[in-house]
C-alpha cells in the first residue's frame, strides 16, 4: 500500500561553520505520481556522505550546491513501486541519487538496477558503490601501490578508508590506518587485517607515532582528512611518494579551508593528485565485479553504520562530520524487501 504523503529533508540555511539540525527542515508532501517514462521509487537506504557538507555551501565547486528549500542530495538504494517506464517494473531494486526523501520519481541522474542475489542491497551505497569505487580507483589508479611499499590511510575505519587498507594488503603492501579511538583502531587492525592502526586522538606526537609504525617511511598516503593528521603523515613521506588527495573532512566545517603542504611535496618530489570518483565512471563495471568477488569470498570485510528513520538523517549527518559514525553511514528509511 503506497501512502498518500511522504517525508523529505530540505536545506533551509547555509551554516558558515558547524552544521546544526535547524539547517534542515523535514516536510511532509503529497505522494508524486509517475508520468510517462517515469517510475516511483520507495527509498530503502539513503547514503550519508561527507561531500554533502560541500553541497550546503554556495561556493565554486566541482558540483552545484543544493538550493535553499531544495531536497538534500544523496545516493539511494530503493524499490520501484510504480512504473510507467518500459525498462523498470514494480519490485525492481535500483540504485540512484534521489536524495533525502522517502519516495521519489525516477529515473534520477544515476538509475541502475541492482541484483539482490549478489549481495545485500545496502552495499550498493557503500562497498559496491561510490565509497568502494573511491577506494579502488584512488588507491590503484592514483596511489599506484607496489608490493612491499607502505600505504597509510586516514579515516581508516570509514566508508572509504576501511577498503583502502584491505586493497593495499591485496596489492602486497603494508597497510597502516589512522582512526579516532581504541574501538575503531582495534576493528581496523584485528578485523580488517591492517598491519597497524594509530589512534590520532590518543597520540601526543602523531608524527613520531607514524614514524614508529612506518619503519621504511610512507610510500602512499591516501588522505581522507587533511589538517593536523595529514601534516603528521607528510612529515614521514619517502622520496617520490604518491599522495592521493581524496578528501579533507577535518576542514569541512571551517569557513575557509586553507592551502596544503606545497613545500613538503616539492622537497620530496611527491606526486599528489586529487580526483573525484566519477572520473572513473566508465570503468566501474569491471571494478565492481572484482570487488563483488572479494566480498563474496570474504577477502574484503565491510562495516556499516545504519541509522533508522528519515527524521534522524540530519543528526546522523552532523555526527559523521565529527566522527560519531563507525563504518559506512546510511539511513534506513523503510523495510528492506530483500530482508538482508
Ligand atoms: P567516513 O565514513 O570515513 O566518515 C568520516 C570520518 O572522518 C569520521 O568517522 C571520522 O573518523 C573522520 N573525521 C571526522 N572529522 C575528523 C577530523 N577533524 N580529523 C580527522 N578525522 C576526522 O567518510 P567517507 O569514507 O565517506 O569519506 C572519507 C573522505 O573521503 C572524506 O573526506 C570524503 O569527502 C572523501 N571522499 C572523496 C571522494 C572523491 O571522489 N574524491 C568520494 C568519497 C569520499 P575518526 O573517528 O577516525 O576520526
Amino acid at each position: 500500500m503506497i501512502p498518500k504523503t511522504h517525508r523529505r529533508v530540505v536545506l533551509v540555511r547555509r551554516p558558515p561553520g558547524e552544521v546544526a539540525e535547524s539547517d534542515f527542515h523535514i516536510e511532509e508532501v503529497p505522494m508524486p505520481e509517475p508520468g510517462p517514462g517515469q517510475v516511483l521509487v520507495r527509498v530503502v537506504y539513503l547514503s550519508l556522505d561527507p561531500y554533502m557538507r560541500g553541497r550546503m555551501r554556495d561556493a565554486a565547486s566541482y558540483a552545484a550546491p543544493v538550493g535553499i528549500g531544495e531536497v538534500m542530495t544523496g545516493g539511494t538504494v530503493g524499490e520501484v513501486v510504480r512504473s510507467s517506464h518500459p525498462g523498470y517494473k514494480a519490485g525492481d531494486m535500483v540504485e540512484d541519487r534521489l536524495g533525502w526523501q522517502e519516495y521519489a520519481l525516477g529515473p534520477g541522474p544515476a538509475m541502475r538496477k541492482i541484483d539482490p542475489s549478489h549481495a545485500p542491497i545496502s552495499l550498493s551505497n557503500s562497498l559496491l558503490g561510490m565509497p568502494g569505487m573511491t577506494a579502488y580507483f584512488g588507491l590503484y589508479e592514483i596511489g599506484q601501490p607496489k608490493p612491499g611499499e607502505t600505504v597509510v590511510v586516514s579515516a581508516a575505519s570509514g566508508a572509504v578508508g576501511q577498503v583502502v587498507g584491505q586493497l593495499a594488503k591485496i596489492a602486497g603492501c603494508r597497510a597502516i590506518g589512522i582512526a579516532g579511538g581504541p574501538n575503531k583502531c582495534a576493528f581496523v587492525k584485528d578485523t580488517l587485517g591492517f598491519d597497524a592502526c594509530i589512534d590520532y586522538k590518543a597520540e601526543k606526537d602523531l608524527a613520531s607515532a607514524v614514524k614508529a609504525a612506518c619503519a621504511n617511511g610512507v610510500d602512499v598516503y591516501f588522505d581522507n582528512v587533511g589538517g593536523p593528521v595529514s601534516d603528521a603523515v607528510l612529515a614521514n613521506l619517502n622520496f617520490y611518494a604518491r599522495v592521493v588527495l581524496c578528501g579533507s573532512i577535518s576542514q569541512y566545517n571551517t569557513a575557509e579551508p586553507g592551502p596544503r603542504w606545497m613545500g613538503t611535496f616539492v622537497g620530496k618530489r611527491t606526486t599528489a593528485r586529487g580526483f573525484i570518483v566519477w572520473d572513473f565512471n566508465a570503468r566501474y563495471a569491471p571494478a565492481l565485479r572484482q570487488m563483488g568477488e572479494w566480498v563474496r569470498s570474504g577477502r574484503i570485510k565491510y562495516k556499516q553504520d545504519i541509522v533508522e528513520g528519515i527524521e534522524n538523517a540530519p543528526r546522523a549527518f552532523i555526527g559523521l562530520l565529527r566522527g560519531d559514525n563507525f563504518g559506512k553511514l546510511q539511513v534506513k528509511l523503510g523495510p528492506d524487501p530483500t530482508g538482508r
